[in-house]
């Protein structure tokens, strides 16, 4: 298969030749996944990198949220994740590349584009899609680094059945849908769920709003903003300030959740293409070209007006054709040639079991549930990893395979055990967990180390690797 074409005389792999990919395209939600499909199936081998903390997780925005109920083709809607894992699996189906990494620099003075990874590869291309999306605002208030995982959250659907927040007084600070889902979402767990709304009215959409105005567990503090987070060791209270009086008041909270709007992630881009002032990818009118020739952009990273996964998907679609033709305008295109026409079905992933005294394999390399964790825990002489999940966090459906794979890579040298918190609180409570995903690394019986949210393979793995080399 010829999918790219060799460069004299440059610097990446081997000192006398480098590789130029058809396309890049650099994000992994809705808009990079379909761009990906379009150009997979038009032979052009896409390399995407998929982003991985940076600009958010890989898969992006619908990563977070829980039911999707409009995106079309799903009379009975879609968890999040699932659509990003399907979506993935179909680019992957197609022929699509994945490099599970952050664009780390962007070189677009000259053609060929070269674009460095966090993993410090160097990638040249042709072309380029831009999919990067946008990432959640944060309030920024003094208090904001010190409570964060401890009360303050940007993710209420990651973080809101973790046991600190049950039956408790939760807050959401925000007016739009994304304020109104997360505020209905944790009347789940919440005893009692505050909104705070900077004006007098709501920016959701009309259905969303009365939800939220019908909720009797919800409560809308209008008018109002965050002054800061009051607390010991976890958060106790939001200071908010009525913006029309002026006047302060102390708001007892175990959770303040941000719902505050999107920036687009454009960082890497400053300088090198036109920008609006807000800092979105500017494109032809209705079009994904950019100011630079074979360079186009697709989803909210060029949208700040509709910002759904259907418009982001339609605009990667619109991109990969527009690369496309570009490419065979220029005559760059090196398509690969398939052997099959058809490929393989793209099959699905069954889910881990949860141990018990019938199931439960103490050589298993990964494991689900309180007894498995026991067993492990007591009897077992290698390093164990525990993950803390919750159902529906989209990170954790990110964070579980990375680790599969670390534990795979360690031939069993280490084990690994899924603790579902929501079926397991009691066993999340006793080992301190404040959000998932949280992973704890445990050894002859102590902890020795823990990590919070996504984090690269390579963190799990040295840390195993120190255990077991200081005890050889
Ligand atoms: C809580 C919530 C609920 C939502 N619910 C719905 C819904 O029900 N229906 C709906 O249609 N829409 C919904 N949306 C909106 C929808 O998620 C977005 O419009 C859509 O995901 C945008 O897709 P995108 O591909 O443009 O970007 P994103 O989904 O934001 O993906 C961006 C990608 O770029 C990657 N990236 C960023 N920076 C870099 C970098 N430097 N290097 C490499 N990769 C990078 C990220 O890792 C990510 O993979 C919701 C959004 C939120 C936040």
């Amino acid at each position: 298969m010829v999918a790219s074409a060799p460069l004299p005389g440059s610097t990446h792999g081997s000192p006398s030749e480098v590789v130029i990919e058809n396309l890049v395209i650099v994000g992994s939600g809705p808009a990079g996944y379909t761009a990906a499909i379009y150009a997979a199936r038009a032979n052009l081998a896409p390399l995407l990198i998929t982003g991985f903390q940076r600009g958010g997780i890989p898969g992006g925005q619908l990563m977070t949220t829980t039911h999707v109920e409009n995106y079309p083709g799903f009379p009975d809607g879609i968890l999040g994740p699932e659509l990003m894992d399907r979506c993935k699996a179909q680019a992957l189906r197609w022929g699509t590349k994945l490099v599970e990494a952050d664009a780390e620099s962007l070189d677009l003075s000259s053609r060929p584009y070269r674009l460095v990874t966090s993993e410090g590869e160097t990638i040249w291309t042709h072309s380029l899609i831009l999919a990067t999306g946008a990432s959640a605002n944060r309030l920024g208030i003094k208090e904001e680094e010190r409570f964060w995982s401890r009360g303050i959250s940007a993710c209420a659907i990651c973080d809101g059945a973790t046991p600190q927040f049950r039956k408790e007084q939760l807050a959401v600070v925000g007016g739009g849908d994304s304020a109104c889902e997360e505020a209905v979402y944790l009347t789940k767990y919440g005893s009692q769920v505050h909104l705070i709304v900077r004006s007098q009215s709501l920016r959701a959409s009309a259905a969303m709003a009365d939800r939220v105005l019908a909720n009797p567990a919800i409560i809308v503090h209008w008018n109002r903003e965050v002054l800061a987070g009051l607390g010991e060791d976890w958060l106790s209270a939001i200071r908010l300030r009525d913006r029309t009086t002026g006047a302060t008041d102390d708001l007892p909270v175990r959770g303040l959740f941000y719902a505050i709007g999107h920036t687009p992630n454009t960082e890497l881009l400053q300088g090198q293409l036109e920008l609006d002032e807000k800092g979105y990818l500017v494109t032809r009118p209705g079009r994904p070209e950019t100011s630079l020739e074979g360079v186009f952009a697709a989803g909210d990273v060029a949208d700040a007006e509709w910002r759904q996964g259907i418009t982001a998907a339609g605009s990667g679609c619109q991109a990969a054709l527009a690369a496309e033709r570009w490419l065979s305008h220029h005559q760059l295109a090196r398509p690969v040639e398939r052997q099959n026409i058809e490929p393989e079905p793209a099959g699905a992933t069954e889910p881990t079991a949860t141990s018990d005294a019938g199931n439960f394999d103490a050589a298993a390399l990964w494991q689900k549930g309180g007894y498995a964790l026991r067993k492990l825990y007591h009897d077992s002489e290698k390093p164990l990893l525990v993950v803390y999940t919750s159902p529906s966090c989209g990170p954790c459906h990110v964070l579980k395979p990375q680790l599969k794979r670390v534990l795979d890579e360690l031939s069993g040298r280490a084990l690994g055990v899924e603790i579902d918190i929501e079926a397991d609180p009691e066993i999340a409570q006793q080992a301190g967990v404040t959000g998932t995903p949280t992973v704890q690394l445990f050894f002859n019986k102590q902890l020795q180390q823990q990590w919070q949210g996504v984090k690269q393979r390579r963190e799990f793995k040295a840390a195993i690797e120190a255990l077991t080399a200081a005890s050889a």
